[in-house]
């Protein structure tokens, strides 16, 4: 069958069977990898390498095969341990550990108890069985550093926030948080110095840290939230800054106290008090408030509390029940939409993530709401 052909009868399939039709591929690219494996070890066990002068197993997958050094290493792990550990050859036919999560537990079959290890991988994820392993690691030590690695392009102006529906988009990530999203071209700047910073952290850090980037739609770069951390800590504890912002307030206190005695005297063209703009912006001819007029804006507070009851995550859940665990790029969506006259209440709002406020609007017809 031709890739076009395939595309084709592809894109004809229904929902069910596409996602049936990605199950098999996956089975099937399974037991390729196994045959791979099996490969391997017999390559191994008769020296063929040698005999088709590569001078070892990796040189061979990375010369012959064109695999990349990583990839290389871990299919040899995987083969050598499915060679080593029956058990583990019988889960990873089983489909009960992927050739990856078998090359991550390598070392620890070797080290520790191979029964228990195998049991406690078993139907894992990779993440979970990345945290199994690193549980059973001392962590190293780790001397704390900050170094410069060199120079980048200029990035510009560029935010880094990916969605401009995010949820908290009341502020912008410092301009320099582009790193990692290619670099954009600016003459009128120069070539910028990065520094490359390392140390060890705890858990709790951690936490803190996945929390951070939860509560900013997930599309903040570290290096975006610690430089908020750290200047909201030297706001408060930097004497310099507290002593300019002293100084600003008592500038502030005198230029009001100097507008005051203007608007006081009578007679002096030009000197309206704020009070009276105030209310001239405000009123409408009659001295009454003008009523507010109906506003996209979602307080903040209101925002916060509907963060809250969604537990910071999407809550979009298909007709299985199976809930999105998408905690990046959220928004808030209205369930009556706001151009059908939903209102700003805990009741008409909810947490989606883009992907899925999106498909919201589709299937509601509401693109050009
Ligand atoms: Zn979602």
């Amino acid at each position: 069958m031709t890739t076009k052909k395939m595309k084709r009868s592809i894109e004809q399939l229904s929902n069910n069977a596409v996602i049936q039709e990605g199950d098999r591929a996956v089975r099937n690219e399974h037991a390729l990898l196994i045959s791979i494996l099996k490969c391997l070890n017999e390559i191994e066990k008769r020296s063929l390498y040698l005999k088709e002068g590569y001078s070892s197993l990796f040189a061979f997958c990375t010369c012959r095969w064109r695999y990349s050094p990583s990839k290389a290493g871990r299919f040899i792990a995987a083969a050598r341990c499915m060679k080593k550990f029956p058990a583990a050859r019988m889960l990873l036919v089983d489909r009960k550990i992927t050739v990856c999560g078998l090359a991550k537990i390598a070392r620890l079959l070797a080290e520790g108890n191979p029964e228990e290890i195998l049991r406690s991988v078993s139907g894992k994820t990779f993440a979970d069985i990345e945290k199994i392993v690193t549980s059973h690691q001392i962590a190293p030590a780790m001397r704390e550093s900050l170094r410069p690695i060199g120079l980048i392009e200029p990035a510009g102006k560029t935010s880094n926030r990916e969605d401009k529906g995010d949820l908290f988009q009341a502020e912008d990530p410092p301009n320099h948080t582009h790193v990692g999203r290619g670099p954009q071209h600016d003459l009128q700047q120069e070539p910028e110095q990065r520094y490359e910073i390392r140390f060890s952290a705890s858990e709790e850090f951690c936490r803190d840290l996945e929390r951070a980037k939860m509560v900013c739609s997930g599309s903040w770069t570290l290096e975006a939230i610690m430089a908020r951390a750290i200047r909201d800590l030297l706001e408060k504890r930097d004497p310099e800054r507290k002593e300019a912002r002293r100084k600003k307030r008592e500038a502030r206190k005198q230029s009001k106290s100097h507008v005051k005695f203007r608007s006081q005297s009578p007679g002096k063209p030009g000197t309206v008090s704020r009070a009276k703009a105030t209310t001239e912006t405000n009123s409408s001819g009659n001295g009454r408030q003008v009523s507010p007029v109906r506003s996209r804006h979602i307080p903040a507070l209101l925002r916060d509390k509907v963060f809250t009851r969604d537990n910071g995550r999407c809550t979009y859940t298909s007709s299985l029940g199976i809930r999105c665990d998408s905690t990046a790029h959220l928004q808030i969506d209205h369930i009556t939409p706001y151009c059908r006259g939903g209102e700003h209440s805990l009741e008409n709002l909810r947490i989606l993530c883009g992907k899925h406020n999106r498909l919201a609007a589709r299937e509601m017809s509401l693109t050009n709401c």
